[in-house]
C-alpha cells in the first residue's frame, strides 16, 4: 500500500479491529475481510497504471472499461471497432432484435439480437465468433441501449493481461471496500 490515504484508512480500520471486545473468530473473519479489500485495492491500482500506459481516443465508456483489461494488441482491435461503431445506425426491428447500418449505406446492414437478461448478443457478421472480438454492430446497439460496460463474456480471457484476474473492479466490490475501510 503506497497511497498515504488508503494505508490511513486501512489502518484506522484495523486499530478498530483490534480495539474492540469481538470474538476471536469473528476478529479472524473481518481481518480477512480487510486483508480482501486491501487486494482488491491493489488490483484496482494495477489496472489503472495499465490504463494510463494505452492510447485512449474516446470519451466512449466501452473504451475506458477494455483499456486496463485487454493486451495492447487485443485493445487496439477492439478500439478500431469502438471507434468505428459510431459511424452505423439503428434500427429496432421486433423484441431484442436491431438492423444495424453503415450511415453511407455502402455496407449491407447487419442483424444483432441482444439478450438483456444475460448479455447475450449475436451478429449476423459473425465477427466476434471469427476474430474474438466484439463487432462494431454489437458494439453500437450496446451503447443504443445504454450499456456502460462490454459484457464481461465479449472480453475473452485469452486477450485479457495475464494480470487481469478480474474484468473489472465491480462497484458492489468497490461498495463493500468503502463499507469496511473508510
Ligand atoms: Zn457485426
Amino acid at each position: 500500500m503506497k497511497t498515504t490515504g488508503c494505508s490511513e484508512s486501512i489502518n484506522a480500520s484495523v486499530k478498530r479491529l483490534l480495539g474492540s471486545q469481538t470474538p476471536l473468530s469473528e476478529l479472524i473473519d473481518q481481518i480477512t475481510i480487510v486483508i480482501e479489500m486491501i487486494d482488491v485495492v491493489g488490483q484496482r491500482r494495477l489496472m489503472q497504471q495499465l490504463s494510463t500506459n494505452v492510447d485512449v481516443r474516446t470519451m466512449c465508456s466501452f473504451e475506458h472499461h477494455a483499456a486496463p483489461i485487454l493486451t495492447p494488441c487485443a485493445f487496439s482491435k477492439i478500439q478500431e471497432e469502438i471507434i468505428s461503431s459510431f459511424q452505423y445506425l439503428t434500427s429496432k426491428k421486433d423484441h431484442g432484435t436491431y438492423e444495424v447500418t453503415h450511415f453511407s449505406k455502402k455496407e449491407k446492414g447487419q442483424n444483432v439480437s441482444l439478450m438483456v437478461e444475460d448479455n447475450v448478443m449475436n451478429c449476423s457478421c459473425k465477427g466476434f465468433e471469427f476474430t474474438g472480438i466484439i463487432c462494431r454492430h454489437s458494439l453500437h446497439v450496446l451503447f443504443k441501449e445504454h450499456f456502460i460496460q462490454i459484457p464481461d463474456r465479449y472480453l475473452p480471457k485469452r486477450w485479457r493481461h495475464s494480470t487481469s484476474l478480474i474484468s473489472n473492479v465491480s462497484s458492489s466490490t468497490s461498495a463493500t471496500y468503502d463499507e469496511h475501510v473508510q
